[in-house]
């Protein structure tokens, strides 16, 4: 197959849905690369992977992150979209138009966004695939209301920024929250650090790694810890474990084709979706590593599209 295209639009999360819904009504009919378990998630992205979805404006009755992604992809369509389930696999964009390289072919398009978000890095620990979503979770800020962790005791893993804030976060809700730092430090900048610090409700555990994770069958009940100087274990009763443990953007296919972060986010010109790239924009999670919401992802994905259209009219002006 293969075919040249004003736009394509690759990945299929928040970010690339609302691009294309965007493009699409500015009667760019673009074509999405939706991906085929890209990055080890389903089209769709990360809320494909989730229950309850009660923070996306619009759904006062909570919508499952299925049935949202589902919405998404049907105004796609009704907009004007074309849909592969594909994985884009290489791209070259020294070239104009630039390269795309999937499955069915070789497709160009003058113009490109990329929202190919990211992972939230999981431990393999035992007991982490039964609990799952059953009390296990990497996104606090996503799931930390939940009726199943109030007033109950919980457990962060890491010492990132992520980390520090998920903990502080999570003390709106647990009845305590149990840090789990690897080393004797916390990689989090100083002010995130003081304000862990200075919450009576977060106990820090320095030098403490997770070993397995108790449950009763149904729910997480409890997490199995050593101190990794002096090995010795303990058990910390938890209804909630939360990884944060960092991200991993899925970028490997853009390596040496636009400028990366030391992390691989794409690196965009503060407050827009402008990359290294003349005429290549990144929106979602893939290029945000700090707020990381459907509804941010979504926002970045609107500012791509527009920025792409009035982009590419510049160009035949
Ligand atoms: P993603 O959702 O990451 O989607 C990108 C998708 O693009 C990939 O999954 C894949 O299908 C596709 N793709 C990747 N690489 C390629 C490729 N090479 N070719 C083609 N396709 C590709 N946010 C909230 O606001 N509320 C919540 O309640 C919430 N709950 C969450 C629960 C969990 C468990 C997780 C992990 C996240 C949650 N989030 C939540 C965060 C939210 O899911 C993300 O911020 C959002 O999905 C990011 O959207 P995105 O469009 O940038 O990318
Ligand atoms: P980071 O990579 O910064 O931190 C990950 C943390 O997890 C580290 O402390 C690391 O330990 C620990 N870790 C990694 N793997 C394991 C493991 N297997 N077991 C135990 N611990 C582990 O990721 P973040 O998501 O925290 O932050 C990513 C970026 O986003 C950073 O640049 C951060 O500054 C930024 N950010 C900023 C925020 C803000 O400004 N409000 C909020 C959130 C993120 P170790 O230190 O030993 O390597």
């Amino acid at each position: 197959m293969g075919s040249h295209e004003k736009i394509i639009i690759i990945g299929s999360g928040p970010a690339g849905h609302t691009a294309a819904i965007y493009s699409a009504r500015a009667m760019l009919s673009p074509l999405m690369f939706e991906g085929f378990m890209a990055g080890g998630v389903a089209a769709g992205g990360q809320l494909t992977t989730t229950t309850e979805i009660e923070n996306f404006p619009g759904f006062p009755e909570p919508i499952t992150g299925p049935e949202l992604m589902e919405k998404m992809r049907e105004q796609s369509l009704k907009t004007g979209t074309r849909i592969l389930t594909e994985t884009v696999h290489r791209i070259d964009l020294k070239q104009r138009p630039f390269v795309i390289e999937a499955d069915s072919g070789t497709y160009t398009a003058d113009a490109l966004i990329i929202a190919t978000g990211a992972t939230a890095k999981k431990m393999e620990l035992p007991g982490v695939d039964q609990y799952w979503q059953r009390g296990i979770s990497a996104c606090a800020v996503c799931d930390g209301a939940l009726p199943v962790f109030r007033n109950k005791p919980l457990v962060v893993i890491g010492g990132g920024d992520s980390a520090a804030e998920e903990a502080t976060y999570l003390t709106k809700y647990g009845s305590t929250v149990h840090l789990l730092v690897r080393r004797g430090e916390m990689r989090a900048s100083k002010a995130m650090q003081k304000r862990v610090m200075e919450n009576p409700k977060i106990t820090i555990h320095w030098h403490t790694e997770a070993k397995e994770v108790l449950g009763d069958g149904r729910l997480l009940t409890a997490v199995k810890v050593f101190n990794n100087q002096t090995q010795a274990e303990a058990t910390i009763e938890a209804s909630g474990l939360f990884f944060a443990i960092g991200h991993k953007p899925n970028t490997d296919f853009l390596v040496g084709q636009i400028d990366l972060d030391d992390s691989g986010y794409i690196l965009t010109q503060p407050g827009t979706p402008i990359t290294s790239v003349e005429g290549v924009f990144a929106a979602g999670d893939v290029q945000d590593k700090v707020w990381r919401q459907a509804v941010t992802a979504a926002g970045s994905g609107c500012m791509a599209a527009l920025a792409a259209e009035r982009w590419l009219e510049a160009q035949h002006s």
